[in-house]
């Protein structure tokens, strides 16, 4: 199998070409299986996996028909979907000079550093992945993926995020203004409604999968709040509309709860953070079907950063961190327990790439059991996506993305972290 990924990766383009080309099956053997259809673990069963994608999952440990098909031993493991990561940004990562990158970095830089992040988040066991925000470097990065020229997960791409001037998206924040210019709606800075319609065409035109937005300030936007509203209703209205004719969902970043209500009026997708999220804005979700993607990671390791190092972030930024990041947890645990639809993300840049799966265990201390953590990360994720027939969980039809971790996830969510087996539409990446 790992011949075959390395056949791929010297061919480029025949990466995704290569299993439909050979017309192999490969027999995946699971000492334990949640393939995210029932509730349960099955014991000793094989997928069946051709073309890149699942042709069947059977009782036993079947063998192939003919010499020329792979068996994978994963008798010792624990086999469950591909896991999807709803939140992240592949195109940077966290370092105490951060801030300064964007004088010192081009676009090119950019792109090479977005590599490393994605083939980090692959063999982390996340073959797919939302992408909220970047320079637009991100659509490249998913295209180049697609094509086989390099490694890393499925991307859904909101390429460039959209704020107001001032606004936790507005890239210019903090720095010269001579230095910066005067951002507009195709650099995702837009005010009023037709420049919200502007700046969602803008992105749509440079092949965007999806609308991301931020309703209120953010943390680590160089600006004195982090959670008053930054966009009017009607603004977000605009964004919600232009976003549904173009065929695209809004994902919706957002801290305090009148940025929440009015961008869950206005029909956004998801609720990004949703950090001050009280009662009201809690009903309001699940009225309207609103997702929630906790990013509690995140919230954890910038607070831990601010505490750690005063000067780890900007003056204006170390409070906000402070004060927002420990907060999301607590949230989560209530807005799960009072029945919204959670969809896993985690906001990986604030934090290294690489170690998503840490939020599995942040979401079962908040009091989710662990098959509904698991779920949230791919059934709930899939379907957030709109990509559950592709996606989410291991049956006949579907990709094949599958990974495999030591230990049993059900009785202790810290398996997540250890990833041995990943599998990206049939394409073995990963195998220890
Ligand atoms: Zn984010």
């Amino acid at each position: 199998m790992l011949h075959r990924l390395l056949a791929g990766l010297t061919l480029g383009g025949a990466l995704l070409l290569g299993p439909a080309a050979l017309a192999q099956k490969t027999y995946l053997h699971c000492g334990r299986l949640l393939d995210m259809r029932q509730d349960r673990a099955q014991t000793e069963m094989t997928v069946v996996v051709e073309n890149g994608r699942v042709v069947a999952v059977e009782r036993g440990y079947t063998t192939p028909a003919t010499g020329r098909d792979n068996v994978v031993d994963l008798k010792n493991r624990t086999v469950l979907p591909g896991l999807i990561d709803c939140h992240v940004h592949l195109e940077g990562e966290t370092s105490k000079d951060n801030y300064l990158k964007e004088f010192t970095q081009n676009p090119a830089d950019v792109a090479f550093g977005s590599l490393e992040h994605a083939r980090k988040t692959l063999l982390a066991g996340f073959t797919t992945v939302r992408d909220l925000g970047g320079s637009g470097v991100n659509l490249a990065l998913r295209n180049a993926i697609n094509r086989g020229q390099v490694v890393g997960p499925r991307i859904f791409t909101a390429g460039k995020a959209i704020s107001g001037t001032g606004g936790h998206m507005d890239p210019t924040n903090g720095y010269r203004l001579d230095l910066m210019g005067m951002p507009g709606p195709a650099e995702g800075v837009a005010n009023g409604p037709d420049q919200g319609r502007q700046a969602v065409r803008e992105q749509y035109k440079r092949g965007a999968d999806l609308i991301k937005i931020a309703s209120t300030g953010g943390v680590l936007s160089v600006a004195k709040d982090g959670s008053a509203p930054q966009f009017t209703e009607e603004e977000i209205r605009a964004v919600v509309q232009a976003a549904r004719d173009l065929g695209l969902n809004v994902a919706c970043h957002a801290h305090g709860a009148e940025g929440m209500k009015r961008a869950i009026r206005a029909g956004v997708t998801s609720i990004e953070h949703g950090t001050l999220m009280d009662d009201e804005t809690i009903q309001l979700m699940k009225k309207h079907g609103t997702w929630y993607v906790p990013t509690i990671t995140a919230g954890k390791s910038v607070a831990d950063s601010a505490t750690k190092n005063p000067n780890y972030y900007p003056p204006l930024v170390t409070p906000k961190a402070l004060a927002i990041g420990p907060k999301l947890q607590g949230t989560f645990g209530r807005a799960y327990k009072a029945g919204v639809k959670i969809a896993f993300g985690t906001d990986a840049s604030v934090f290294r790439h690489g170690v998503n799966a840490f939020e599995f265990r942040y979401m079962v201390e908040a009091g989710m059991p662990p098959l509904q953590a698991l779920r949230a990360a791919t059934v709930n994720a899939a379907e957030l996506l709109g990509q559950s027939p592709a996606l989410g969980t291991l049956e006949p039809g579907k990709l094949a993305d599958v990974v495999a971790v030591e230990g049993d996830p059900v009785q202790d969510i810290n398996a997540m972290q250890r990833v041995r087996f990943v599998m990206k539409q049939g394409v073995v990446y990963r195998q220890e």
